[in-house]
């Protein structure tokens, strides 16, 4: 005998053995019950859900030998007959095949005919937005004037590609995806039918790979049973066949992540990427878990899964803020937007992971601000220490020893929004000379070539792809590459703290090696942050003109920090370690939340 299909071998032959839809299941009932059955049902809802399952009961119950009944009796010769499809008054349609206009012109020549054998003709349009435009104003005209004898059950997943003249004229039911509990009651059924072992864990993880959809768990069933080799089907086995990322390896990469190590939850990364799942897979995946933890830390769990059981996770869940989870799934869903088109899916991933590493940092846009104005303070300190050289510094106050000890007292206790620099040592110049200057930016853009830009673009993609695992290339490709002249680059960032780190002197040198490495002839770059350069081009723009290609812009102030040579900074080292101190206090301070 050829192998049928779990699904198909398992489909429900009446209303009693549907699992779910039970407010759909109750209104058809009714509708035979009180013989006010409408001439057309349109069933939508996602993808096995149970719409031509439900089709095909409903045409048995009118159609039965002991009916129209709330009920077919599935065993009379016109039950068996449509269930096998040799009932020429049950008509069913794949609309994906059949969509032209003559077909539905076939189905409305042959709609005139009375039934052979039952009380109804039953015509099920599966797909049904499929259709032409011809085919709908064919069927819109049979939907205009049916015949009392004939029913139409039009089924789809995408209900809003219909014509409104089709809607109107439909009775409609929304078939809701499955429960985790409905899906596991009937596939233990199931299992129990075939005499197949399965692990809780197994079954627990096709219930949710299926999300919602009992022809796929049953499907995921199937595939399973015939790929394991072992006696009983064990969760790896699910895993291999569906292509998830299991609990444990989540587990551990969003440790990894809470515990801002990078390098390991790269590695995690490649593991399963080297497992062969799918970048889409491991990113639907994590943002399905933050879900979990989400809801669990909400307390609003719907399904009982035993993941909620492991230990490991509950743990995770006590140890991450919400604030923390909602930054993460902004990133993946960026990621899962940005990287549709996109052949370098992986760095996408990649650089996600590592967002979510840093994100600590990241998040707290006044932590970074606070750290860059504190080495702001410290380098100026530094600077004024011995015999100060240029006029605006000779006019500050030059600290005394208590005074530093003062600050760097204040710099301990500095509180979340607190200016983090005493108003009475403000070293900070008027023109903020450590900052980068508007007429550095002035300068490219005046001198400024397309073709150069065009040619670092592509070269961008390659940086990319070659450097995946590099962290400071992954902020570098990230941002946008605005103006380019002989030696000069522009690249816009989203916030000023990637600004600031990529034009720490040491990274200055990591990017010049990897701009060497594809010959892009750039000595130099500067960062800005979105909202800056937005300013700055309007303005440019506004002032362009064929007349005058060389633009005089606005002095305003850029805020990002100019690179330092490493021997300059003398008293950086110290500060540097109390900004660790700081910063390690605060992750702290955020994990306690
Ligand atoms: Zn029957």
């Amino acid at each position: 005998m050829a192998y049928v299909a779990l699904y198909r071998a398992y489909r429900p032959q009446k209303f009693c053995d549907v699992v779910g839809q039970q407010h759909i299941i109750k209104t058809l009932q009714n509708a035979i019950k009180l013989n006010k059955v409408a001439h057309a049902y349109l069933f939508c809802g996602p993808r096995g859900t149970g719409k031509t399952t439900l089709a095909k009961i409903m045409a048995k119950a009118l159609n039965c030998v002991h009916g129209p009944a709330i009920e077919p009796c599935d065993e009379c010769e016109i039950c068996q007959g449509i269930q096998k499809g040799t009932v020429a008054d049950v008509v069913e349609i794949d609309a994906a095949s059949n969509n032209g206009a003559d077909d539905i012109r076939a189905l409305r020549d042959s709609v005139k005919y009375m039934p052979a054998v039952g009380k109804y003709k039953v015509y099920i349009i599966d797909e049904v937005h499929m259709l032409s435009n011809a085919a709908f104003n064919a069927l819109l005209k049979t939907l205009e004037e049916p015949p009392k004898h004939v029913i139409f059950i039009l089924a789809t997943t995408e209900p809003y590609k219909l014509p409104s003249t089709i809607l109107s004229r439909c009775q409609r039911f929304d078939f809701q995806s499955l429960s985790m509990e409905d899906i596991l009651k009937r596939l233990k059924i199931v299992a129990e039918a075939e005499g197949i072992k399965m692990t809780d864990e197994a079954f627990s993880q096709i219930a949710s790979s299926a999300e919602g959809g009992m022809r796929d768990a049953l499907s995921l069933f199937d595939q399973t049973i015939s790929f394991s080799i072992h006696e009983e089907i064990s969760l790896d086995d699910v895993l291999a066949v569906s292509g998830n990322v299991s609990y444990k390896q989540l587990l551990s990469l969003v440790n990894s992540c809470l515990e801002g190590n990078g390098t390991d939850a790269l590695r995690l990364v490649d593991t399963v990427l080297k497992e062969g799942k799918e970048v889409p897979r491991v990113i639907n995946d994590l943002i399905l878990f933050l879900r979990d933890v989400l809801l669990y830390k909400s307390k609003a769990i719907l399904d009982d899964r035993m993941e909620f059981h492991l230990p490991e996770f509950i743990e995770f869940t006590k140890k991450i803020a919400k604030t923390i989870i909602y930054d993460w799934l902004n990133h993946l869903n960026e990621t899962n937007n940005n990287m549709r088109f996109s052949n370098q899916k992986r760095a996408y991933l990649e650089l996600a992971v590592l967002k979510m590493s840093d994100i600590k940092i990241h998040e707290e846009s006044n932590l970074l601000e606070r750290i860059e104005q504190l080495e702001h303070t410290i380098h100026m300190l530094s600077m004024s220490k011995p015999e100060p050289k240029q006029p605006q510094i000779m006019e500050m106050k030059i600290p005394s020893r208590e005074q530093i000890e003062q600050i760097q007292a204040s710099t301990e206790l500095v509180q979340p929004g607190a200016e983090a620099r005493p108003e009475a040592l403000n070293p900070k110049p008027a023109d903020n000379q450590d900052e980068v200057q508007i007429e550095e930016i002035e300068e490219i853009l005046n001198t400024a070539s397309k073709s150069r830009k065009l040619r670092l673009q592509s070269i961008w993609k390659q940086i990319g792809s070659e450097y995946s695992g590099v962290f400071i290339a992954q902020i570098l490709v990230a941002g946008e590459i605005v103006a380019v002249n002989e030696k000069k680059l522009i690249v816009v960032l989203n916030d000023l703290g990637f600004c600031n780190r990529l034009m720490r002197y040491e990274n200055y040198q990591k990017i010049m090696e990897i701009f060497d490495r594809f010959h892009a002839n750039i000595e130099d770059y500067i960062c800005l942050p979105k909202a800056i350069w937005n300013k700055v081009i309007a303005d440019y723009r506004s002032k362009y003109s064929t007349e005058t290609p060389t633009v005089h812009l606005e002095k305003i102030r850029i805020g990002v920090l100019k690179r330092k040579e490493p021997e300059q900074v003398v008293v950086l080292d110290e500060g540097e370690e109390k900004l660790k101190e700081l910063v390690d206090r605060d992750k702290i301070e955020i994990m306690e939340d």
